[in-house]
């Protein structure tokens, strides 16, 4: 536990003050492509790690059973042995997805990196540290802060 981070998030749906970073990723498996996610808590410092992992069900039905690390990594025997492997990965790191959601309600939250190309550190919008025009936004986001006017000056040409 740590009780001296340097922000605050409080969401103003839920009242909740984590935060869940969930990176998304695609595996070219022969004609099938399968889509993963892995997810984790932000932490104090800006960072964040995974806890979880999964393949993500095609099927309209989002809920995500939330066992703890252990339990899921066998969870799966619904299916066959992962046959990907079998395969050379394709993994493009430019078409994975990093979302941001608190961490009870599930509501998205945009967010920026301390760097650019999706470097750094991760700066939600709501965190109380998080400063405009200082981060480089994730790409999704990038019409609404140019709405904003959160775009960093200068150095933001594509
Ligand atoms: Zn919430």
């Amino acid at each position: 536990m740590n009780d001296h981070q340097p922000w605050e998030f409080t969401c103003k749906t839920c009242g909740d003050h984590n935060l869940t970073v969930t990176r998304i990723w695609i595996i070219l498996a022969g004609p099938v492509s399968e889509r993963w996610q892995e997810w984790g808590p932000l932490e104090a410092d800006h960072h964040w790690h995974y806890e979880f992992k999964e393949r993500v069900e095609e099927k309209p039905d989002k809920e995500v059973e939330r066992g703890d690390f252990g339990e899921f990594m066998e969870d799966d025997s619904a299916s066959e042995p992962e046959e990907y492997e079998i395969y050379e990965p394709e993994n493009n790191p430019e078409s994975d997805e990093f979302y941001v959601n608190c961490a009870n309600c599930d509501r998205e939250i945009e967010f920026g990196w301390s760097q650019p190309d999706r470097g750094g550190r991760i700066f939600p919008v709501e965190c109380s540290d998080f400063i405009p025009g200082e981060c480089w936004p994730e790409p999704r986001y990038l019409d609404s802060w140019q709405q904003k006017h959160w775009l960093r000056t200068g150095d933001d040409q594509p």
